[in-house]
């Protein structure tokens, strides 16, 4: 099954796509966990992502596609995927679609998580205030003003993509300020209208 995973910063798609992964078995690709591993490398691409990403600013569609496409051909995602942070723009999913055409292959589903703004705001400070209470590092875009600008971006290029998806039958949208719990019986209620989703006829 090879699904998409969209909502903006904070909507909790790392959260889900970690549940998912154990459901369906099949492999999150984050682009935001990629780039973060090409930044800690210290390659010159990889400290241009870097900056690019403490800004919360979108690193170039050429770039990321060229990362997911040499990760969707490793051997754990050969019977699917479950694609956190990509695409972002409306770019990146044309380029996408192409990517998969080449190999035969194609989206099942694409899930949006659906959540108000302000309430973000107040999740990622949170959530950037946990993570110092337990002397972790917080990541550099966690902050309010990269944060505003990952949610301006998102708002701008990344929400247009929805529309690209639903335009293709493809969307399924899950309000995400419910519980966890809650947000994860959503989506797998949603899930299930989809041919390939493995809990179908198994009385769900
Ligand atoms: P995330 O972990 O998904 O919040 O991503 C962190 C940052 O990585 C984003 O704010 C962007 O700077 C960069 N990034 C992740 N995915 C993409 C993408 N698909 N296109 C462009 N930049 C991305």
């Amino acid at each position: 099954m090879r699904l998409v995973l969209l909502g903006p910063p904070g909507a909790g798609k790392g959260t889900q796509a970690t549940r998912l992964v154990a459901h369906l078995g099949i492999p999150q690709l984050s682009t935001g966990d990629m780039l973060r591993e090409a930044a800690a490398t210290r390659s010159p691409a990889g400290l241009r992502a870097a900056e690019i990403m403490s800004r919360g600013e979108l690193v170039p569609d050429d770039v990321v596609v060229a990362v997911v496409s040499s990760r969707i051909d490793r051997s754990d995602a050969s019977s699917g995927f479950i694609l956190d942070g990509f695409p972002r723009t409306l770019a990146q999913a044309a380029e996408l679609d192409r990517e998969l055409a080449f190999r035969d292959a194609k989206l099942d589903a694409v899930l949006e998580l659906k959540v108000d703004e302000d309430a973000l705001l107040n999740r990622i400070r949170g959530r950037a205030a946990e993570a110092a209470m337990r002397g972790e590092s917080v990541r550099n875009d966690d902050n309010p003003e990269a944060f505003k600008t990952r949610l301006d971006v998102y708002r701008r290029q990344t929400a247009p993509v929805s529309e690209y998806y639903r335009a293709r039958g493809l969307l399924k949208v899950v309000a995400g300020l419910e519980p966890i719990d809650a947000v994860t019986a959503n989506i797998s209620n949603e899930l299930a209208s989809v041919p390939s989703y493995p809990g179908r006829g198994a009385g769900r």
